[in-house]
């Protein structure tokens, strides 16, 4: 097998001498204006070692990717109780859709999807006041990746805001149901800022790392919260795209609509890889691609 760092610059190429690249988000007009001929790689191994290919030192807004850290800290905050407000089960539906919330009552599927994350970040911010509820999520994410340089992308929040009709019908709907314990408007705000987090692969992959259960980084959260953790990545992680993902790949991960997304190899490394043009199902069409190549070409497989 060739050494990891040649592997990463294969995959580079690869990428780039396709020139079918897929389409932005369109509904986030910030999102909408990046370039969609965009790779980037990273891997963080066990050993500590990072290795790079691509534009990895690029932030991009990584958005969804932030529901992970999200429950970490949620699960931190209430631990069990938190399953009375949203379910576990894969949703087999686009992770913006409404119909299926309104058929079971107002309780989300699982925490990826968006009513999901909009319940675990009210969840976070009961009792508090957003400006420190999103101090105390960069401040997770910053601690993971060890890294301060990481920020939220305010031009991106403020356009969210204004153009989230569908999430703010989630919200609504939610609050209707009474499963929502601040307004919709603040839940929201909230939601909608941490998604605007931006992050490069380098610093991403760095933030993964407290996901791959290994002693030698500092635990961040309890090791069997880090396997219940994978298996809503690997199962609800990318949305009605989640069985073809596993099956491609093999691994748990998280995707956004920013392109990224980040993977687990358990006991081994953390992967995160951009590309900003989405499938169908609105996950990076290359990150999708470079994940199953680089499974395949390390071996690395949860099966
Ligand atoms: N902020 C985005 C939204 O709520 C996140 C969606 C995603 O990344 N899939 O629509």
């Amino acid at each position: 097998m060739p050494p990891l760092p040649e592997i990463l610059s294969q995959l580079n190429d690869d990428m780039r001498a396709n020139d079918t690249w897929g389409d932005v988000a369109a509904y986030i007009p910030e999102l909408a204006r990046v370039d969609p001929a965009q790779f980037a790689i990273a891997v963080t191994t066990d050993d500590g070692d990072v290795f790079t290919a691509g534009n990895a030192d690029t932030a991009f807004s990584v958005q969804s990717i932030t529901k992970v850290f999200t429950l970490a800290i949620a699960l931190g905050r209430s631990g069990d109780q938190l399953w009375r407000r949203v379910g576990r089960e894969p949703s087999g539906r686009a992770f913006n859709s409404i119909v299926q919330l309104e058929q079971e009552s107002g309780r989300p599927r699982n925490p990826f999807i968006n009513a999901g994350a909009i319940v675990t970040t009210d969840e976070i911010l009961t009792g508090r006041e957003p400006r420190d509820t999103l101090a105390e999520i960069l401040q997770f994410v910053r601690a993971a990746a060890g890294d301060d340089n990481i920020h939220i992308n305010h031009s991106v929040a403020a356009s969210e805001t204004a153009h989230g009709h569908r999430n703010f019908a989630l919200a609504h709907f939610l609050a209707s149901c009474g499963n929502l314990n601040n307004t919709p408007e603040k839940a929201l705000g909230t939601y909608f800022h941490h998604c605007a987090i931006e992050m490069s692969v380098r610093q991403l992959a760095m933030a993964g790392r407290f996901l791959i259960e290994t002693p030698k980084f500092p635990r961040m959260i309890l090791p069997q919260r880090i396997r219940r953790l994978n298996a809503l990545m690997l199962t609800c992680g990318h949305y009605d795209g989640s069985g073809d993902f596993a099956y491609r790949v093999g691994l748990p991960a998280k995707s956004g609509v920013g392109g990224g997304i980040l993977a687990i190899v358990p006991g081994k490394a953390s992967i995160a890889v951009w590309s900003p043009g989405l499938n169908r199902y609105g996950n990076s069409l290359k990150g999708t691609q470079a994940m199953a190549s680089l499974a395949r070409a390390m071996g690395w497989s949860i099966f």
